[in-house]
């Protein structure tokens, strides 16, 4: 099975950052050719008025919680979690299947093609991923069983998943560790330990708001990133999601072990976690850092190009400087800095001969997208361009959605089935 992406712009995100006119050819799930190719396809998508571009890779999600969308809106985290809690307690595996389901379609529809998930019953979030297509960086989340509303142990539940999951082309698992507020350095270690043995890597929200950083320093006499390298839970495996209050010292620490992050500047706004993650510093200091747009619950959407733009206007207004977040830049947190900080780049996050066809194509023939030239298609992807203008999702060579029609899944079952399932979930 081929497939000839025919005549479009190519945004490769390739070492230069070249932009070619062209055609992109895959076979095998795997891209071919780039340039000027002289051979059809088994299926052959004309590009011509478009931008081919890596899919996007969201680094922090809970994509089954698309069931929870609007349900805590305008609270801080504090009151936001107990309230998710309280729900997670009521939600079955058939209700986590069709949200991850939900939230796939959503992802499909808007260009994702990879997102790293943080969540329990990642098997039936393994079960959507294979359903839809996509490929799922999925973490089983864990903390202390005081505080779970999980079936069994989260550790010996994690460690089930991953033993499991292993080897699937679309499937990567992993370990998560929800944050140091439920976590005690047994659990930490523990996590850490199950990792190394399975090959795995870890994913752990982290300092994200004040009230966070304060009461780990209260109890333990270290702000959290401090005591996280302390217990010897910091290596390059770990990727961390929101990094929101650190200091440049924490931000050095991050970087000495390789510990990538994952940014998330809509959640943090909504939830108002004040502060801005000093991403910029992390940069220059070589922390790998990607784009994350959290859980619905905290972001209500997962259009990755509404967060690159908010990422982008977030740190130009906090630090009065148009260039400290160019267009580039942020286009880079959501494609390759996100598979870097993965360890994935060798196989996703650019347009590169050998690398697996994880493929968004994106109109730029709309009237905010006019006038266009090419030399301005960053800044059309960055800061013009929405979810509604990807025309055609590819992952692993596989068409998952062209020309507006989902191919994976019947798109309106799942959105009834989703709706049915709220609406149970709530008048229970
Ligand atoms: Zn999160």
């Amino acid at each position: 099975m081929s497939l000839l992406l025919r005549g479009g712009l190519i945004v490769t995100q390739d070492p230069q950052r070249r932009l070619l006119a062209g055609d992109v050819f895959v076979e095998g799930g795997r891209i071919t050719a780039i340039g000027s190719v002289d051979r059809e396809g088994d299926e052959v998508i004309d590009c011509a008025g478009s931008a081919v571009l890596p899919g996007f890779i969201n680094l922090h999600h809970h994509v089954a919680n698309t069931l929870l969308r609007g349900v805590a809106d305008d609270r801080p985290l504090e009151e936001m979690l107990p309230k998710a809690s309280a729900i997670d307690a009521k939600l079955t595996r058939r209700d986590v299947q069709i949200g991850a389901l939900l939230g796939c379609v959503e992802m499909v529809r808007s260009g994702t093609t990879s997102f790293h998930d943080l969540f329990y019953w990642e098997d039936e979030v393994a079960r959507a991923v294979r359903e839809s297509g996509m490929r799922g960086f999925l973490s089983w989340v864990t903390l202390d069983d005081a505080f779970t509303t999980q079936h069994g142990s989260p550790l010996k539940n994690a460690e089930v998943f991953v033993a499991k999951q292993k080897d699937d082309p679309l499937v990567t698992p992993s370990l998560g560790v929800q944050g140091v507020y439920v976590a005690s350095e047994e659990t930490y270690a523990r996590a850490r330990e199950i990792g190394d043995r399975h090959d795995v890597r870890l994913h752990t929200h982290l300092s994200e708001t004040r009230a966070e950083v304060e009461g780990h320093r209260n109890k333990t006499g270290l702000r959290p990133v401090e005591w996280l390298e302390k217990i010897g839970f910091l290596t390059d495996r770990v990727t961390a999601a929101h990094c929101v209050w650190v200091t440049m010292n924490e931000v050095r620490i991050l970087a000495r072990h390789g510990v990538s992050v994952a940014h998330c500047p809509v959640s943090n706004m909504k939830l108002a976690s004040g502060g801005v993650a000093p991403v910029p510093e992390m940069m220059r200091e070589g922390v790998l850092v990607g784009l994350g747009t959290d859980s619905p619950l905290s972001n209500n959407g997962m259009d990755v190009f509404a967060d690159m733009k908010v990422a982008a206007l977030l740190h130009k207004a906090t630090r009065w400087d148009p260039r400290v977040m160019s267009a580039q830049t942020v286009l880079d947190l959501a494609t390759i800095h996100a598979a870097r900080a993965l360890h994935a780049d060798r196989e996703i996050g650019s347009i590169e001969v050998g690398k697996r066809a994880d493929l968004a194509v994106v109109s730029l023939k709309g009237v905010h997208t006019t006038p266009f030239y090419p030399e301005t298609v960053i800044s059309r992807l960055v800061y013009s361009c929405r979810g509604s203008d990807v025309r055609a999702t590819i992952v692993d060579g596989q068409i998952l959605m062209a020309d507006g029609v989902v191919r994976t899944v019947d798109e309106a079952d799942v959105v009834a089935r989703a709706q049915e399932t709220a609406h149970e979930l709530f008048e229970a």
